[in-house]
């Protein structure tokens, strides 16, 4: 467990946190900054300070998006204190009923099979489509969701349910897909894309059918028991099948961020060494899509004698969870660069303001106002697509382009690729 009193007490003041904090920029208050929450932190622990329900809306409040950690000069872990006050916060004072719903359908992936057919056939009562956009706009105030906003599209099948498990497109190497709850259920483009990439590599796919969520949007919320069950149950299934593959690959970076860095660090906090260990081991085959497609096969060269030039202007958003965390931001720059016409926005490495489900329901407002600065920025730029590979920041930033009325769309760099690939096969 940290301890809250040493992390406090090596924090130098230097104020280096401050002007790239999400949460500071747009409320510009010292208890809502890192060093503002490490401070309030060291005095919970000296007792001090409760958790009242002052206290629990400020921690609640930070988008976790580790800009400050990449700049602290002291490494102070200011989103892992942060993660660990919202499990005292949760037990303290619950979970609100809609998450505890939303973090059971992701434990028990059949249900939530049935709940997304349902809410695809009869989506149409409560939301309007947005064709330009992919999206669904409600009709009026929902309970957690108010009107005017654009939330993500709902497809009739998932892309697990879609796919027999074992793939075989020549043999050239053997991948399994960890796919991600939001590409399985709601950008779903971007699993068929992947396959439709790996298929023109003549590399054979399992697809991985009983891995459950990753379990990021439980661990953000402080539910720790759905990280411990979701998480244990993922790593045993992997185990049995990763001498079979070369790699699992993600192209989403918040699940693989959370597989490859949060899993240990989540079992070491609590003394469980061995899984800790047994999730490290599986890291050395862990690796978003881009950075797998760019390292480890011959995609940048097919792309590169494609003869592919699109006319598209893209500019490329850095998800938190794949530059600062897992160092990604070069492979799909490069990956997209072979055909596309590329503009870099002024600060990619911005956090889009998605912070996860308690800011995109209670706390919408610090999500609208975080994503302004980042659909200006795309708009300056002039580009016609805005790229990550990250499903939270398409749903933060597809909202976020769409009341900026801005003429940007989203697309996740492995639907840009399956694109070239297409366009040079035709
Ligand atoms: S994780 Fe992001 S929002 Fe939270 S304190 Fe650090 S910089 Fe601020
Ligand atoms: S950058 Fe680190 S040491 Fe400096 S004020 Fe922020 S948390 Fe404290």
């Amino acid at each position: 467990m940290f301890n809250y009193t040493s992390i406090s007490d090596a924090c130098i003041k230097c104020g280096k946190c401050i002007p790239v904090c999400t949460i500071h920029q747009v409320n510009p208050d010292e208890t809502t900054s890192p060093r503002g929450f490490i401070d309030l932190l060291g005095a919970h622990e000296r007792g001090e300070l409760d958790i009242d329900q002052n206290a629990k809306q400020i921690f609640e409040s930070c988008f976790l998006c580790t800009n400050c950690v990449d700049v602290c000069p002291n490494d102070l872990p200011t989103d892992m204190v942060i993660e660990e006050v919202r499990k005292e916060i949760a037990d303290r004072y619950g979970i609100a009923w809609y998450k505890r719903l939303f973090f059971f359908l992701l434990r028990h992936r059949k249900v939530m099979d049935i709940a997304s057919k349902l809410g695809y056939v009869f989506k149409s009562c409560a939301v309007k489509s947005d064709q330009k956009r992919g999206g669904l706009i409600p009709r009026f105030d929902l309970p957690i969701i108010k009107k005017d906003r654009l939330l993500p599209s709902m497809a009739a099948t998932s892309v697990l349910n879609s796919y027999r498990e074992r793939l075989d497109h020549g043999g050239k190497g053997r991948v399994a897909i960890f796919i991600g709850c939001l590409a399985n259920y709601n950008y779903t483009g971007i699993g068929h894309s992947l396959v439709k990439i790996l298929k023109r590599l003549e590399i054979d796919i399992f697809f991985a059918k009983d891995q459950k969520c990753c379990a990021a949007p439980a661990y953000f919320t402080g539910d720790f028991a759905t990280v411990e069950a979701l998480a244990k149950s993922n790593i045993e299934y992997f185990e049995s099948f990763i001498d079979e593959v070369d790699a699992i690959i993600v192209p989403e970076a918040t699940c693989s961020a959370m597989i490859k860095h949060d899993w240990a660090v989540f079992f070491k906090n609590r003394g469980m060494d061995e899984w800790a260990a047994r999730a490290e081991k599986l890291n050395e085959k862990i690796y978003m899509a881009t950075e797998w497609l760019a390292k480890c096969t011959e995609l940048p060269s097919l792309l590169e004698n494609s003869g592919v030039a699109s006319d598209l202007l893209v500019t490329y958003h850095d998800p938190c969870h794949a530059r600062k965390v897992q160092g990604v931001y070069k492979e799909p720059r490069a990956l997209l660069g072979q055909n596309y016409k590329m503009a870099e926005m002024s600060d990619p490495n911005r956090c889009c303001g998605f912070g996860g489900v308690t800011i995109q329901t209670e706390k919408f407002h610090l999500a609208e106002a975080a994503g302004k600065p980042k659909a200006a920025m795309i708009n300056e730029t002039g580009a016609d697509i805005v790229a990550a590979e990250c499903s939270a920041c398409r749903m933060q930033i597809s909202d976020s382009l769409y009341r900026a009325d801005s003429k940007a769309v989203f697309k996740n760099p492995i639907e840009l690729i399956a694109d070239v690939l297409e366009k040079s096969d035709a």
